[in-house]
């Protein structure tokens, strides 16, 4: 081995997983390996601090035993995970041929792009996979209500594409309201703000159903029953007005539907908010007094609340709160969400969205299994292309997910860098190379830096980059525009608005590897995103719309509404962020092989005679897993907690806390409901 290549060298990176910090990195290559990752000072934000699970677990993800090294075709029955090697040509063919039959069978839309959001890089996460499936006429995918979705479009109902308060804002507050954001797991960077917020005499309010991290620092923590955010939201808004908080002159100016809401909020009384919530009407109290009389005071709203059958409206009525109060246009003030909208991002371009066809059907991505079970579709799905996507891992219902990826026939092409419980169901499986083998760009939802990651070592094995399966697939269909001529480079530049005045005339594909380009508000050079100072709302109306016609055309919600939840399972079971996988990402490492566990309330295990470290079965009529039970007093009587991501080799019963999910729909965007899951538990033997 030449000399060169044993030297320890350390290379710059930018973490490409599902996290709103997007920190940069500093990666330890020796021999061509990747073996330490940490760190870097490039991106201000992140500044040389990283979480632990990203520098304990990708060396073993990029070279370990799970790792994806060489194209297999399945020799077992689906889902038995038996294969055998074969050659790029043998496994590229029969996609291409198997794809073929079917398009000469039933038409193109009987194929599936089954894909989510893998790897945060622009062009590694949709560039020319989209511009194949779009040439093709292949079933398009409504991503959005697996995951953002919903958070996404009642934010955007009230806000438009306006990005919210950069979270470094939050230093200067005198009050931070952290709403369903577990930011010691899943905003790490967040939490050294609040600190540094604290250290200057800033308040702490946390409501989250769980007493997390952040919480046991807290002024006020409100431990909310799952799915009853919008009731909180509303109590609080009346009592703001009934306190004399509300800002008439931003109202007047800023707020679209102000009175319809309020004639909503009124009616919902401090007792029935605590009653419903299962709150003390004090902290109710407090936290509406604190809120209305602190000022500047910022809140963040992180992603996971909107996942119930009221998310949309939750949202909505949280987001609302800072308008109502009048905390924007104050420096250290305002509401943290949506950085995204800061990118220039141009994502027509990059996936050629002119090649679709207007009227290709759209499939809701939660909804593939019930089609491919029920066989209701025109033409029937025959074909399913897997990649930057684990969906037996995280869908709902896991187990109508696994039957559904069990027919044999519906041809189901993998495409991954590990070996997951969802490739174990593919016909034919493509490595994909991980991040650290090729270039990309990378925005962020939950900050304004844009960065550029190259290569730091080699593509291992016979893994290819994304963009380059893609590439060869579209040659093999004879696809010959020029947009599937394009290399990485190119679809970097494709990925962003170059012209845009903030990237000071710098290609996308040429970003400094050591350096960062803040984005700041767009029409600017770079200036301090300032929401109501020189971002507005872009909706309809010009305002904060809490009364919204398209919500109210599309799915009935013009006003944020509570639906109550009916079960005859008697125990909430919330299933968030991990402190060692990011979503089901890195489940296939040696770290999370041990059963997973759930925390349980000192009343709850009592009332069901249970010992604290016993196997528990959690079940109700979708399915049962088996955890390990944590007794604790940081969950509420009545709410479980366990966390999401796992993969099946953790329960004894094959499934894990996705199997528990209902396929239920949020008021908006027909979004998951994975807050909406109710179990009980028992004790294994039982
Ligand atoms: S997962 Fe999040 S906190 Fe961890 S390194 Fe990646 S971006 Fe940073």
């Amino acid at each position: 081995m030449p000399p060169e290549l044993s030297r320890s060298r350390e290379l710059p990176s930018v973490c490409p997983m599902d996290c709103p910090d997007t920190c940069s990195l500093l990666v330890t290559v020796e021999n061509d390996q990747v073996v330490k990752v940490r760190g870097s000072h490039a991106n201000p934000l992140t500044n040389g601090v990283i979480c632990n699970k990203i520098s304990r677990g990708y060396p073993e993800f990029v070279h370990g035993p799970n790792r994806l090294t060489t194209p297999l075709k399945r020799t077992g029955k689906k889902g038995e995970g038996k294969f055998e090697a074969i050659s790029w040509d043998e496994a590229l063919d029969t996609v291409v041929e198997k794809f073929k039959t079917v398009i000469n069978d039933h038409g193109p839309q009987a194929i599936l792009p089954f894909n989510y959001a893998g790897p945060h890089g622009k062009i590694s996460g949709s560039s020319m996979d989209a511009r194949l499936f779009n040439k093709m006429g292949a079933t398009r995918l409504d991503r959005g209500p697996l995951c953002g979705g919903v958070r996404g479009l009642a934010y955007a109902s009230l806000y438009g594409a306006m990005p919210g308060t950069p979270l470094e804002h939050a230093r200067q507050a005198k009050l931070v309201v952290v709403w369903g954001n577990n930011v010691t797991v899943s905003n790490l960077h967040f939490a050294a703000i609040i600190k540094d917020a604290r250290k200057n005499g800033a308040k702490l309010i946390v409501i989250d159903p769980k007493r997390i991290k952040i919480a046991e620092q807290a002024d006020l923590h409100l431990a909310i029953t799952p799915g009853t955010d919008v009731v909180l939201a509303m109590a609080v808004a009346a009592e703001i007005e009934r306190l004399g908080g509300i800002d008439r002159n931003f109202v007047d100016g800023w707020v679209h539907g102000f009175e319809d809401y309020m004639d909503r909020a009124r009616t919902v009384s401090i007792d029935h908010a605590a009653e419903t919530c299962g709150l003390d009407a004090d902290d109710i109290r407090t936290l509406a007094r604190l809120y209305s009389d602190i000022s500047p005071a910022i809140m963040s709203v992180a992603n996971g609340m909107e996942r119930s059958r009221c998310g949309g409206a939750s949202i909505r009525a949280i987001g609302v709160l800072p308008a109502l109060a009048g905390k924007f246009g104050v420096p250290g003030g305002g509401l943290i969400m949506k950085a995204g909208n800061a990118f220039p991002a141009t994502g027509d371009r990059l996936q050629g969205n002119h090649m679709i066809d207007q009227g290709t059907r759209v499939l809701n991505i939660i909804d593939v299994a019930r089609h491919i079970l029920a066989d209701d579709l025109d033409p029937p799905l025959k074909a399913l292309f897997i990649y930057n996507h684990n969906p037996v891992a995280v869908h709902p219902d896991q187990n109508r997910m696994k039957r559904a990826l069990a027919r044999d026939d519906v041809f189901i092409v993998g495409c991954d860098v590990a070996m997951t419980d969802s490739m174990a169901y593919a016909d034919i499986i493509l490595p994909a190379s991980s991040h650290f083998e090729f270039n990309d760009v990378y925005g962020a939802y939950g900050q304004q830096y844009l960065q550029r990651a190259a290569p730091v070592i080699p593509t291992v094995g016979d893994s290819l980059p994304n963009t380059e399966i893609f590439r060869r697939l579209a040659a093999r269909f004879g696809y010959d525009d020029p947009v599937f001529q394009a290399d990485d480079q190119q679809l970097m530049n494709d990925a962003l608005d170059g012209e845009d005045p903030r990237l000071n005339n710098i290609r996308p594909s040429q970003l400094p590897l050591d350096r960062v380009l803040y984005m700041g508000a767009k029409g600017t050079d770079g200036d301090d995103t300032q929401p109501f100072i020189n971002v507005f709302p872009d909706t309809p109306t010009g305002k904060v719309e809490i009364l919204s016609d398209d919500l109210e055309r599309r799915y009935g919600e013009g006003l944020p509404e509570f639906k109550p939840l009916a079960s005859t399972f008697p125990l909430f079971l919330i299933s968030p962020s991990s402190d060692k996988r990011i979503n089901a990402t890195f489940g296939g490492l040696a770290m999370n092989d041990a059963i997973e566990p759930l925390e349980m309330h000192p009343d709850d295990a009592s009332a069901r005679g249970l010992d604290d470290g016993k196997t528990v079965r959690v079940w109700n009529d979708l399915g049962e897993v088996h955890l390990k039970l944590v007794i604790t007093d940081a969950v509420p009587p009545g709410t479980l907690y366990s966390p999401k991501g796992a993969w099946i080799k953790t329960s004894a019963t094959g499934q894990t806390v996705s199997a528990l999910v209902p396929g239920t729909k949020a008021d908006i965007l027909d979004g998951a409901c994975y807050n909406d899951t109710r179990v009980e538990v028992g004790a294994v033997d039982s």
